[in-house]
């Protein structure tokens, strides 16, 4: 089998105190598998600047401008992690035979690549980075994590547990990919939409070398909660279901109290009928509001936006011969 030419495709968001540091690291494993005759001499690490309002950039240049191996192109605004690692990937989709997408913050551990590439050679087309241990996250995010995870599954959405967005892809298989043409993305629900003989490797998640996280909270319930509502319609379906079980409760409750009527009886308790339907109209609310949001994701699909914009390139890129 011909060496494949690898592109790491690494997504920068105000990295400028992380790039210095781990830009090495990148490289380091590149000529180290290179030396190791598994890929290409022309391989690169691809960094792509999110939009960065510090001097990413400007450090990429720089690099650029050091070692052809690296390389970099700039959104022209700040897009999100998933839109930066699109952006690298298409750009590199007709320029190498593999990608490995990785964040720049050095948690993920680098030297899974090696195995990655081996599976590539054994014919797997998509391989997950897993992490095996998430130790250096807090309780609370590894329990929000396994929350999310299990609550992906029963909603019906093909998740590989444990799995961010370190992996590597053939670039058959992005080929493929690149006719997902949706704008929400949620880059670890899709690939396996792909499908192809794909595998997992596992390593240890480490601490992040320097700078913070940008996934607080409430961008980490936004991201679950558009994974969710784009890669499955089951809380609709749930809805229905709701209201099929509230409305046959009611039904029953209206009888019952039409029979004690007849029946010469008064029925008492306007509390409990204010509550119910304080309890009902809470229920509506809530449903109308997971189907609006199911309307604005159409509303935003349909205007088929760009995913991203890119604003500007750096370093020597060669055309894949083929
Ligand atoms: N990132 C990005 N755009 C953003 C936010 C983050 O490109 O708007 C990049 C960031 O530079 C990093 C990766 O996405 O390489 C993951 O972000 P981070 O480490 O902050 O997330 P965490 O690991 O804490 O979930
Ligand atoms: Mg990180």
């Amino acid at each position: 089998m011909k060496k494949p030419i690898l592109y790491i495709v690494i997504p920068c968001y105000n990295e400028q105190e992380v790039l210095p540091i781990t830009c090495s690291m990148f490289l380091k494993k590149i000529l180290e598998l290179i030396d190791r005759e598994k890929i290409d001499e022309q391989s690169k690490i691809l960094f792509v600047n999110d939009g960065s309002k510090d001097n990413t950039w400007e450090i990429i240049v720089e690099l650029s401008k050091k070692n052809p191996h690296y390389i970099g192109i700039s959104q022209s605004r700040n897009r999100g992690h998933q839109n930066a690692v699109l952006a690298g990937l298409m750009e590199a989709k007709d320029k190498c035979d593999i990608t490995i997408s990785i964040d720049c913050d050095g948690q993920d551990d680098i030297n899974a690549m090696d195995q990655m590439v081996e599976e590539y050679w054994n014919g797997c087309e998509i391989v997950y980075g897993v992490r095996s241990k998430r130790d250096t996250d807090t309780w609370f995010k590894r329990t929000t994590a396994l929350g999310f995870y299990r609550f992906m599954n029963s909603m019906g959405v093909d998740l590989v547990y444990n799995h961010a967005d370190y992996r590597l892809v053939s670039s058959r298989a992005l080929e493929a990919f690149s006719d997902f043409k949706e704008v929400n993305l949620f880059l670890r629900g899709m690939f396996p939409l792909v499908g192809f003989k794909s595998t997992s490797v596992y390593y240890e998640r480490h601490e992040r070398i320097a700078g913070e996280s940008h996934y607080p909270l409430s961008k980490m319930l936004s991201l679950a909660f558009d994974g969710i509502t784009s890669l499955s319609v089951k809380p609709i379906r749930i809805i229905v279901a709701l209201g099929i079980l509230i409305s046959l409760i009611s039904f029953i409750g209206v009888i019952w109290s039409v029979s004690v009527r007849l029946m010469g009886h008064s029925v008492d308790g306007w509390a409990s009928t204010i509550s119910t339907i304080c309890f009902i109209g809470g229920i509506q609310l809530l449903c109308i509001g997971v189907i609006g949001e199911y309307i604005g994701k159409i509303y935003m699909e349909v205007k088929k936006r760009p995913r991203y914009i890119i604003s500007e390139k750096t370093g020597t890129i060669y055309e894949k011969e083929n």
